[in-house]
């Protein structure tokens, strides 16, 4: 029989952190205990606003979900077929009960995640984000980023061209740029890429609203750097349309549902010669180190989202000079969980 155990959680930023379309300091989150027989398992659900998810949304979902019916975690694809038809939207609940089911598993069967998926383990470099923020500021924080390979630069507001400068007066590094639907005009996100592309950057991730299909049509066949889904490419579904707008796919665990169909999403991705992103929201150790054990299918890493939080409950990986080092404990690979000690938000 497998049990369930809930604790809602406020993630706090270090830093305010601003993107075109909002600020915010802390992110909402479900954690996740899955038990079964002596073997447990974590995994969480983190909720920025914009995605609509919220505690009392996810903690309704999980405590509502029926797991009698299933025998043992390694039912998984049953499992999370029933998750994924127990209500639609829910991403990132979902998700948390995804990441928990392959913890378990990982356990049981006594595989890092990459081994059950049978990908080899690679050292990752992953880029570190710089919000939208003053000159001063942005100076400041890229200094703070020296270990980092890449840097990911978030544009889409009013002060792109100050923002770059303000990057470009530290360092030379390789820029991802994530313009987060910021730019409303074609010939205008045109121009912007072409200046861009001579700045160093490497690709432009969600340059226009995730509906403005005919604009990114005009622009697919333009841009003189890849051009990445994230907000319009959620789930395996969206995947199989991405490549009438984008070069590319950013993938996130909260937006597929977990691991299962991250996974699916990546091969079919790799199949359609698109290019493979793994992203990440705000999140704990828990569902950076779980997406992490699917690096080696991606052109490019973005999994910071535990390095610029304050209250971190678990330990996972490791990131040494810019690198993610996954370790070889089965499951997640999370370092003695503390579960008992970690205070839930009320
Ligand atoms: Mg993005």
């Amino acid at each position: 029989m497998i049990s369930i155990t809930l604790k809602p959680y406020l993630l706090n930023k270090k830093h305010v952190f601003r993107i075109a379309g909002g600020a915010r300091t802390n992110t909402p989150i479900v954690l996740v205990q899955l038990q079964f027989e002596h073997f447990v398992g974590y995994g969480e659900a983190s909720m920025p606003p914009l995605y609509g998810e919220t505690i009392a949304s996810a903690v309704h979902f999980a405590k509502t979900f029926d797991f009698s019916p299933f025998e043992s975690p390694l039912e998984i694809i049953k499992i999370l077929t029933a998750v994924d038809n127990h209500a639609c939207g829910n991403t990132a609940i979902k998700a948390a009960i995804d990441i928990a089911l392959h913890d378990l598993i990982g356990k049981m069967v006594k595989k890092p995640l990459y081994q059950y998926f049978n990908l080899p383990k690679k050292d990752l470099k992953t880029s570190k984000t710089i919000g939208i923020d003053s000159s001063e500021i942005i100076k400041k924080r890229v200094e703070e980023a020296a270990e980092f390979h890449y840097l990911k630069i978030k544009l889409g507001g009013d002060n792109d061209e100050e923002i770059i400068k303000a990057v470009r007066n530290v360092t030379n590094k390789p820029l991802f740029i994530d313009a987060n639907q910021g730019w409303t005009n074609k010939e205008r996100a045109l121009e912007k890429i072409d200046w861009l592309k001579e700045e160093g950057a490497i690709f432009i991730e969600q340059p226009m609203p995730r509906t403005a299909f005919t604009d990114m049509e005009w622009l697919l066949s333009r841009s003189s750097l890849p051009l990445i889904g994230d907000e319009g490419v959620q789930r395996l579904e969206d995947v199989k349309k991405a490549e009438n707008f984008y070069h590319g796919v950013n993938i996130k665990l909260m937006k597929s549902t977990g691991l299962q169909e991250a996974f699916a999403m990546a091969n079919l991705a790799k199949s359609l010669n698109l290019k493979i992103m793994l992203g990440c929201m705000s999140e704990t150790s828990c569902a950076i180190s779980a997406a992490s054990h699917l690096g080696a299918m991606a052109d490019w890493i973005d999994l910071d989202g535990n390095l610029a939080v304050t209250n971190d409950p678990f330990v996972g990986h490791k990131v040494n000079n810019g690198y993610i080092e996954l370790n070889d404990n089965y499951g997640i690979g999370l370092i003695h969980p503390n579960w008992e000690k970690i205070k839930a938000y009320e």
